[in-house]
């Protein structure tokens, strides 16, 4: 049985300056005490969490409405505390929580990893490996998507950078931004046009003692040993038993429709795979959350984007996607794309 639980959150960005001073007009509103927004008149879309342009992942929706700013991956933008983004945030639960586990069970061991790829056309980009952006440049990447024995699905060849401290960890995510700006820049796109994948993996290891209850030999579960080679050396009587858990965060690329920009030659073959990918995620979501379960087949296949996501769009996981769309009328038909799309019942 399927645990899969997909929740669906919009946010709307406030009017920019620019949108002010051109005396735009808000055409999207929420019902004060649901989770409803009215677009125009009278369409009305229902989610399970609505942050008005007011209040304060996956993030959907057309080039500036504000993704970025809310998955806080932003370089540029400096940022109040309270308006930090989802990225930073989590970093600082996670380590946090950390702490507090590590000194409740001693005999845990417990290592944190970061891994942040990018999708653009269909080629992956391994952003904390400058070596593998010079052959994604030229459309030749090295990093394949493969399924283990267990089900798991890894990238072959993609850096998985151990970190031992929030700071650490941002750092991370900040090298990787880079290199996706100075790649997007030689390679003349813009990153809304491809997908980024920021990954941060929980890695934990705990050593059951079998029948005999002698405490265990401490040697064994020294941070820096990893699991693997201590189970390999007879010292711990015991089982090695390791929990992964995944935390991916997928900043998308912009849902803008082919016909509005215009899009030619190269630009719209990059349209056609950014919708492929986008419309494949939203068939996938859709089977996950059929509660009649007459959908059998999970879409995976159907991109890379789905397919390197596709443990964690299903099984025991959990996903947040949140859309984003911009309140100004001159945005009216994007954003109503955006509502249809993030809404459950498509
Ligand atoms: P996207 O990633 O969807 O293309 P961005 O996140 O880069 O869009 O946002 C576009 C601009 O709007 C940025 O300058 C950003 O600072 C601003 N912005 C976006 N969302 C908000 C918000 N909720 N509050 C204030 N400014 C925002
Ligand atoms: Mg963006």
């Amino acid at each position: 049985m399927s645990m899969t639980s997909v929740k669906f959150a919009l946010r709307i960005r406030p009017l920019s300056k620019k949108e002010i001073a051109q005396s735009c007009t808000e055409v999207i509103s929420t019902i004060p005490e649901t989770t409803q927004v009215v677009i125009g008149c009278d369409r009305s879309f229902t989610y399970d969490y609505v942050f008005p342009s007011d209040s304060f992942t996956r993030t959907y929706g057309q080039t500036g409405s504000g993704k970025t700013y809310s998955m806080g991956t932003n370089l540029e933008d400096t940022i109040s505390p309270e308006h930090e983004g989802m990225v930073p945030r989590t970093i600082e639960t996670l380590f946090q929580e950390l702490t507090s586990r590590r000194e409740k069970n001693p005999q845990c061991e417990f290592e944190v990893f970061v891994s942040f790829l990018e999708l653009y056309n269909e080629d992956l980009i391994d952003l904390l490996n400058p070596l593998s952006r010079e052959s994604g440049k030229k459309g030749k990447s090295e990093l394949m998507i493969r399924e283990d024995a267990n089900g798991q699905i890894y990238c072959a060849g993609v850096k998985e950078v151990s970190v031992n401290s929030p700071e650490e960890l941002l750092a991370k995510l900040y090298e990787g931004s880079t290199c996706r700006t100075i790649a997007s820049t030689e390679m003349n796109l813009v990153s809304s046009r491809s997908h980024a994948i920021f990954s941060v993996i929980l890695r934990q290891t705990r050593i059951e003692s079998l029948e005999d209850s002698e405490p265990q030999s401490s040697h064994a579960l020294q941070p820096s040993q990893p699991a693997a080679e201590s189970s390999n050396k007879k010292k711990p009587k015991g089982l090695t038993v390791t929990i992964t858990s995944k935390l991916h965060f997928v900043d998308l690329a912009g849902s803008d429709r082919l016909k509005r920009t215009n899009a030619v030659g190269d630009r719209a073959k990059e349209m056609i795979a950014i919708n492929g990918g986008l419309l494949a995620l939203g068939n996938v979501i859709s089977a996950l959350c059929d509660e009649s379960r007459k959908v059998t087949h999970i879409p995976y296949r159907d991109s890379k984007l789905t397919r390197l996501l596709q443990d964690s769009l299903g099984g025991n996981s959990q996903t947040l996607m949140l859309a984003c769309v911009s309140p100004a009328d001159y945005n009216f038909i994007e954003t109503l794309n955006t509502l249809k799309y993030a809404n459950r019942a498509r």
